[in-house]
């Protein structure tokens, strides 16, 4: 079931979004830690979908970047 591209594009930044990792909906204003910032900011320069996880998977995803991608901590 992989579908490629333009699906669930939305427009916004308040809207409701779908996690692309653990399908959670989730609201891109939640409150996010540290961590969650800084997989935002790896979801922009690095993966390339920012938006689309949750702030839970951007957390997650952040800490495991920071202990492999130390190139882009500095
Ligand atoms: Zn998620």
């Amino acid at each position: 079931m992989v579908k490629t591209g333009e699906e669930r594009r939305v427009t916004g930044e308040d809207e409701q979004r779908m996690c692309s990792i653990c399908r959670r909906e989730f609201d891109s204003a939640e409150a996010s830690s540290l961590f969650a910032e800084a997989g935002e900011w790896l979801a922009g320069e690095v993966w390339k979908d920012a938006g689309q996880l949750c702030p839970k998977c951007l957390e997650n995803r952040a800490k495991l970047a920071m202990m492999y991608l130390s190139e882009y901590n500095t």
